[in-house]
């Protein structure tokens, strides 16, 4: 039985070494499985490539596929997976965060009969409390209002069986939200936890920013509750104006007409002015996910590889 590594690289210099010796030292200890490396550099500025070449070099194991720019950890997650073979996969973070000394235990899963080995991080110690605070926020949201379980904590880190792989790759959009596809895939899926460990060196690739922008494409991705919002305050709206407007019909019958009301009525124009903005804002949003998903751009464009493979996979 072969296991294949997948390990997403962006300027990784600092602990590429280190990841690979811990990495190899757990594969040799474990009988009976094969394992492969597959690096991915996804457009490292620094000299994360040329690691990945002198590791290719000295040992058979080791394949790396070389970005011709960064196009984001799902990318390199999708490339890694399109070009793996072996009969399990793992996904796993360069950093060390996710410790290659669960593999063993993971294969138990399988073993077991499970198609997936799925691990969430059990503490968040070391992550900064305002991330963690809005990374709960955003997994109680996303498990609410859309059709995939996203257990909070879960990561990209996991062990998969062929059937499983295939069934990832099969989902072939552009704009990835990795933790929704596996749960939509579905699978046998066993989880276990782990508790966080700091990064060893080097330093993490996401600004908070980043995170928002990436949670916003997560729940546009795996729900269309967003658009039902409109139609929610579209119906709310109405309704109340149509309540008012008896209100005023009657009084303009009881009490005549008055003309004052200037103050009320520039206050409604602007509310409802928000409010058609705000639905086209979220309607713009979806529009623009099937505007880039209707180009059907390559996911990633590989630069250099030492794989064996046809010339233009560019990951469709
Ligand atoms: N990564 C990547 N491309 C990117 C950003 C990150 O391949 O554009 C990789 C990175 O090299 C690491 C993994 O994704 O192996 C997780 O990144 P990081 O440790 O920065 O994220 P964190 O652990 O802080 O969530
Ligand atoms: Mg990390």
């Amino acid at each position: 039985m072969t296991v294949d590594l997948i390990v997403p690289c962006y300027n990784e210099s600092a602990v590429l070494n280190m990841f690979y010796n811990e990495a190899s030292r757990v594969a040799d200890s474990i009988k009976n499985y094969d394992f492969n490396f597959i690096f991915v550099n996804d457009g490292s500025k620094d000299n994360t490539l040329e690691i990945m070449k002198e590791l290719a070099e000295k040992d058979k194991r080791v394949k790396y596929i070389s970005f011709s720019r960064n196009f984001g950890k799902e990318s390199a997650m999708y490339a890694g997976l399109k070009n793996s073979s072996g009969d399990y996969t793992v996904i796993l973070d360069a950093d060390l965060q996710h410790p290659p000394a669960l593999i063993p235990e993971m294969l138990k899963a399988m073993e077991e009969g499970y198609d997936c080995c799925a691990t969430n991080r059990a503490t968040r110690d070391g992550d900064p409390f305002v991330r963690t605070f809005f990374t709960r926020r955003f997994y109680s949201f996303i498990n609410k209002i859309s059709e995939v379980n996203m257990p909070d904590g879960a990561g990209d880190f996991r062990m998969m069986n062929r059937k499983m792989v295939e069934a990832v790759i099969a989902l072939s959009e552009v704009q990835r939200f990795s933790k929704g596809i596996f749960s939509w895939v579905g699978f046998n899926t066993k989880w276990i936890s782990f508790n966080n460990v700091e990064r060893a060196a080097g330093q993490t690739k996401w600004s908070f920013w980043g995170l928002l922008k990436y949670a916003a494409a997560g729940i546009t991705a795996f729900s269309t509750f967003p658009l039902k919002v409109a139609i929610y305050l579209g119906s709310l709206i109405s309704v109340s104006s149509f309540v008012y407007l008896i209100y005023i019909v009657i009084k303009t019958l009881v009490h005549g007409k008055d003309l004052p009301g200037y103050a009320s009525i520039i206050a409604i124009l602007l509310f409802l002015g928000g409010c058609i903005m705000l639905c086209c804002g979220i309607m713009g949003e979806y529009i623009a996910k099937i505007y880039i998903e209707v180009k059907n751009r390559p996911v990633y464009i590989i630069g250099e590889t030492n794989i064996d493979k046809p010339e233009h996979d560019y990951g469709r």
